[in-house]
């Protein structure tokens, strides 16, 4: 073992809390849903010694989590500000996991801005929204001479007014999720892949288990973190539909980007491995429609990906003259569950305060975060302050 992998492991025992293992030995929970929240909240409730079981109906990460753009940020779309602040926390809660878990995160932060005039002035005006906050992350407005020293590559158009929020990063969701796995068996948590949740059953008025696919699983507490499957297994509106969001993954590439790139329509980066990642801004809605019935992870026929893969070039090649080069490696759909009112919903539901539910969109920002509040609710038996604007009961 070397020295960083011996700070880490002491780093981690450091952080179990001996008291808190004794005083739950009677505590057992299922979590439903091995995307990044789900998890998450089973990784931290591992380090506390609690008999976990984190349960997919699938594979870790073969969710929303899998096919998402990765970016961990608190900019402007976040907002009131409750839901910003609890966002600048997420970014802090990664910097501390970096001293437990051996994941690179890439913090360059993001450029962007608009060709459309007034869809520019709306940037600026949510900006100054964000700067008037108590408290936000670093952002700067800079010309398009300053941005290119940053980004050589992009052809920022003569803006004037670029925004640079420095404290952005990106991460690779699916290694983390693994590794976040390993660490829950080795922590003694136990992990069912291909279980799918079916229903709970009672005594009294107590859980006594998990009915699934595979069989019952004993337990008094249980965490949906199911992601678009939340309406369904709890039979209550709280998310929208889900709206549908295309990930580009290109091969290895010449290093040619530094930051997040948001520019107009599409936006990238790229990973410590050479592969580009690009994302799009809503322009799936005019591809072909009818290929995205049933939720489907892939385009339903390659002609069909390919028009919409030209779409994307064409887009991009306005600012971006090297993505015509690129070799594509994966495309994929991913699902948003997007809460009715956009803020998470992270807590206990009031007919049954054993049943706890997390799900939200900006999950990968989040999810440390959420996972170590929620254990700690749910090992403490307390309600933590910065969680009561997110609470379920608001949908009552
Ligand atoms: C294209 C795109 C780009 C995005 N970009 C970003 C971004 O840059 N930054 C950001 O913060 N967020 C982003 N998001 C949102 C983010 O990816 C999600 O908020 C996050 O992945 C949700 O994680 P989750 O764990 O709640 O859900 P999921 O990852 O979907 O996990 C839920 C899991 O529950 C399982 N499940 C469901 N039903 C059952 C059942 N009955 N039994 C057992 N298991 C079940 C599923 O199989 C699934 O694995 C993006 C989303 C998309 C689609």
């Amino acid at each position: 073992m070397n020295r960083r992998h011996f700070l880490k492991l002491i780093t981690a025992i450091a952080l179990y809390s001996p008291f808190v293992r004794s005083s739950n030995k009677n505590l057992k929970i299922v979590v439903i849903g091995a995307g990044i929240i789900g998890t998450f909240i089973a990784y931290e409730l591992s380090k506390y010694g609690i008999d976990v079981t984190l349960i997919d109906k699938n594979k870790p990460g073969s969710g929303t989590s899998g096919s998402s753009f990765n970016w961990v940020n608190a900019t402007y779309p976040k907002k009131p500000y409750s839901y910003n602040y609890f966002a600048q926390l997420g970014i802090n809660s990664y910097k501390n996991l970096l001293k437990e878990i051996d994941i690179s995160i890439e913090w360059n932060g993001s450029l962007e801005w608009f060709n459309l005039r007034q869809d520019q002035l709306d940037l600026l005006n949510e900006i100054s929204q964000l700067m008037n906050y108590p408290t936000h992350t670093k952002h700067e407005i800079i010309n398009s001479e300053q941005a290119n020293i940053l980004e050589p590559s992009i052809n920022f158009n003569n803006n004037k007014n670029i925004v640079y929020s420095k404290d952005d990063g990106t991460i690779n969701t699916r290694e983390l999720i693994n590794l976040l796995i390993k660490s829950i068996k080795i922590n003694g948590g136990k992990v069912i892949t291909e279980c799918e949740y079916k229903k709970l059953n009672f005594y009294k008025t107590n859980i006594s288990s998990v009915s699934t696919s595979l069989g019952n699983i004993d337990a008094n507490k249980v965490v949906f973190a199911c992601g678009i499957d939340t309406n369904s297994l709890l039979s209550k509106n709280y998310l929208i539909k889900p709206t549908p969001g295309v990930i580009i993954k290109s091969k290895p590439y010449k290093k040619i980007i530094n930051k997040i790139i948001v520019g107009p329509g599409i936006h990238f980066y790229q990973q410590s491995n050479g592969q580009i990642i690009i994302g799009e801004q809503g322009s799936i809605s005019i591809t072909d429609a009818k290929s995205l019935k049933n939720r489907l992870e892939r385009f339903s026929s390659r002609s069909i990906e390919m028009n919409y893969l030209n779409k994307i070039r064409s887009m991009g090649g306005e600012f971006f003259e090297d993505i015509f080069d690129l070799e594509i490696d994966e495309v994929s759909i991913g699902w948003r569950p997007i809460p009715i009112d956009g803020k998470p919903i992270i807590g206990r539901l009031d007919h049954n305060p054993n049943i706890y539910l997390a799900t939200m969109h900006s999950g990968i920002s989040l999810g440390p975060l959420v996972g170590s509040l929620v254990a700690r609710e749910l090992v403490q038996d307390t309600e933590i302050p910065v969680l009561e604007n997110f609470r379920p009961s608001r949908f009552d």
